[in-house]
């Protein structure tokens, strides 16, 4: 059972936990990460037992929401396995993923069966030509497979597309249909400037924009803030249509007053806020014979009660400069 709460320094209660199980990726996306990473060391990498060590720890501190992101997570071995060990071992969590679906299809029905609660996809073009130049691989057939046997196990299924313009900005239609179609979510991220990426300030698209392109092709009615678990998202039902759509807006619209997050990257690396770039290192303490959990738990609270509010740290440093030296295949979205 969840335990009391987190509560830190700017009175905002931590409930939720972005684990990234891996680094590698299979995809090398012009947003992410177009670098050759040298990737950590097999010893680096924490042993899925050891996360599971972690994710207690979490829900003993009040942790209920837990999403598994890489990298690219299917790319780690028996991943699957170990979401059904997490599954297993915290019944009551929250329990949810973020993934390109290039490797996902078989794993479905699966996934479905563990009881994971939803999967994030992210798809950035319904484009087989333009899926190859963002992510450097020709694997939209297996996304599009990734979706259908999603949506077939019964796993609720968001898309995430990093709204580019020059690259994605004539496809709303195709996104909008889609979710008109099908009983899923389609949310345009507003394209941040991370490590490693492409970006370019003129390829921002920002969600004002994009809500006025989306206007004048469907009707749009915006849900409540609290409407089903839509997180940083401003959601809207699409006027006739089975899914809905959304904007996520880091750049023009922050949510940090109400940021619940914390990130473990692979390496046990904690991240209390994206636009940060201090990290807690939890593994020597995690693997210390005589230190193990409580130093990594008396660790997690003190970085907690230094989370930053991070709109702020992004207003102090020099415009233009990026949001994160470290990429997001690093750090897990
Ligand atoms: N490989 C998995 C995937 O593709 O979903 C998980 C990791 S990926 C880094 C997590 C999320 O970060 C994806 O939804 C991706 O679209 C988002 N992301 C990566 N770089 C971004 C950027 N520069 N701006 C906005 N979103 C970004």
């Amino acid at each position: 059972m969840a335990g009391p709460g987190l509560v830190d320094a700017h009175g905002r209660t931590v409930s939720y936990l972005r684990l990234s199980v891996t680094d590698h990726c299979n995809l090398r996306c012009l947003y992410c990460d177009r670098r050759m990473r040298v990737r950590l060391s097999h010893f680096d990498v924490l042993r899925y037992e050891e996360m599971l060590g972690l994710i207690g720890l979490g829900v003993d501190m009040g942790i209920h929401k837990l999403r598994l992101t890489g990298g690219e997570p299917f790319a780690r071995r028996d991943f699957v396995g170990f979401v059904e060990a997490v599954r297993a071992r915290f019944p009551r969590l929250t329990l949810r993923l973020t993934t390109n679906a290039t490797l996902l299809a078989p794993h479905a029905k699966r996934l479905a069966e563990a009881g994971v609660d939803r999967v994030n996809i992210s798809l950035d073009t319904l484009d087989r030509a333009t899926f190859a130049r963002v992510t450097g691989q020709d694997l939209y057939p297996e996304v599009r497979r990734a979706i259908d046997a999603c949506l077939d196990a019964g796993l609720g299924v968001k898309i995430n597309a990093v709204a580019m313009h020059g690259v994605n900005d004539h496809e709303l239609p195709g996104f909008l249909d889609l979710a008109r179609r099908l009983p899923l979510d389609v949310r345009f991220i507003e394209y941040m400037p991370m490590g490693g990426s492409d970006w370019k300030p003129e390829q921002v698209w920002r969600a004002g924009d994009i809500l006025a392109a989306a206007r004048a092709l469907v009707g749009l009615a915006e849900l409540p803030r609290d409407d089903a678990d839509a997180g940083p998202a401003r959601m809207y039902a699409i006027e006739g249509g089975r899914g809905r759509f959304g904007l996520i807006t880091p750049l023009s619209e922050h949510f940090c007053g109400t940021c619940n997050r914390l990130r473990i990257t692979c390496g046990g690396e904690l991240r209390t806020c994206l636009f940060s770039d201090r990290t807690y290192r939890l593994r020597p303490a995690l693997r210390h014979e005589r230190l193990g959990l409580p130093a990594v738990t008396r660790i997690m609270r003190l970085a907690l009660l230094r989370k930053p509010v991070g709109a702020e740290l992004l207003a102090a440093r020099r415009s233009g400069s990026g949001v994160s030296r470290m990429a997001m295949s690093s750090i897990g979205g």
